[in-house]
């Protein structure tokens, strides 16, 4: 029996959900579109929040409801995924890519001070696999923070969930993320009037002289199932916290660095990223067992666009290992990721 890599947790309850809302006919942008934005807004604890149809149209919509531009430059961490660069080359401003931290791969405080200038309109902040970047040192800097919330739906940071620390944050609920809609995004913020600007620019029919707009709207189907999944959320996050206490007990005398949890932070792990020298006879190893692991970024951003070197970023994509956890994985199955995990490195 295989055992995936990742896995969404989806059933019969968001089944009948999405199914009445085909019954009832109101398919986009009505009643179960606003409900989901305020039960969401309440989750993170912010004034408000707009739902889109992905995590890239929410970071676009961030980016311009910050006015960012041709000629401005955003901040970026290099260990994350490509959608990041894209968002921000949409608005035609230019992306500055920086190095992250050994222990979790989040952007690194002291590379992004030293990459701030006049140019630098906004830092995009993703809470790399869960683990809450630190924001402290980041908010700081006192350029506005974009918090990229795609992996950390329900992670704190100082007791507060995280979302409601940037100006403006968004998630994704695309099919592999903590919790989904198959495709989707929200842009929250505490700030009324961004909130409006990012509405307006979400669909193109409500101005009266031309302006560019786009059609990032979602749909009243993905909106129910986005409700059923918000409420799962705790047991999710409850069950993903107890896999990966099973690893650390499991895994800790192997010679692989396992995720730490940083002091006065909660991560929700949305991924069990260890550190292993032997990285692609690690995952051959596993595969041929059945167990899919995978690179949790599959290119630095450093070399997507070209900048300079990034040698932490370097050493994590020859290291990183993203092993099977998903609320869904059995015990026996845990019980068979450590013991093949043992068995590669010998020990019984
Ligand atoms: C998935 C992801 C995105 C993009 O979200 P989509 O819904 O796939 O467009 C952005 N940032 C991070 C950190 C992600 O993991």
């Amino acid at each position: 029996m295989i055992i995936p890599h990742s896995r969404p947790m989806v059933g019969a309850v968001e089944a009948r959900a999405v199914a009445s809302v085909i019954g009832s006919s109101l398919l986009a942008q009505s009643e179960k579109v606003m409900e989901f934005e305020r039960m969401f807004a309440e989750f993170i604890g912010v004034k408000g929040a707009v739902a889109v149809n992905s995590g890239t149209a929410a970071l676009h919509l961030a980016l311009l409801g910050l006015g960012i531009g041709r000629g401005d430059e955003v901040i970026v961490p290099s260990f994350v995924c490509t959608a990041l660069v894209n968002a921000v080359r949409y608005t035609g401003a230019d992306v500055r890519v920086v190095d992250v931290v050994e222990q979790d791969g989040n952007i690194s405080p002291e590379a992004t001070a030293g990459a701030i200038n006049k140019k630098t309109k906004a830092i995009i902040v993703p809470h790399m696999f869960g683990y809450p970047a630190d924001l402290r040192d980041l908010l700081a800097l006192g350029v506005p923070i974009i918090e990229d919330c795609a992996h950390s739906v329900g992670a704190k940071y100082a007791s507060r969930i995280v979302g409601s620390f940037g100006i403006l944050s968004v998630f994704s609920f695309y099919a592999t993320k903590m919790m989904t809609t198959g495709e989707g995004g929200m842009v929250v913020s505490n700030n009324v009037n961004l909130l409006k600007k990012i509405k307006g620019l979400r669909e193109y029919d409500n101005n009266k002289r031309y302006a560019l707009r786009y059609n990032y709207k979602t749909t009243d189907f993905q909106a129910a199932m986005g409700i059923v999944q918000l409420r799962k959320l705790p047991d999710m996050i409850l069950k993903r916290k107890r896999i990966a206490s099973l690893y650390n007990k499991g895994l800790e005398d192997c010679p692989i660095s396992l995720p730490l949890e940083t002091k006065g932070t909660s991560p929700v792990y949305y991924r069990y990223v260890i550190k292993s020298r032997r990285k692609n006879a690690f995952i051959d190893y596993l595969r041929q067992r059945g167990i899919c692991c995978a690179s949790p970024v599959f290119i630095p951003l450093h070399k997507y666009v070209n900048q300079d070197r990034c040698p932490v970023t370097e050493r994590l994509m020859r290291e990183a290992v993203s092993i099977p956890i998903y609320p869904s994985l059995k015990r026996s199955q845990v019980n068979i990721v450590i013991d093949t995990i043992r068995g590669f490195y010998g020990r019984s």
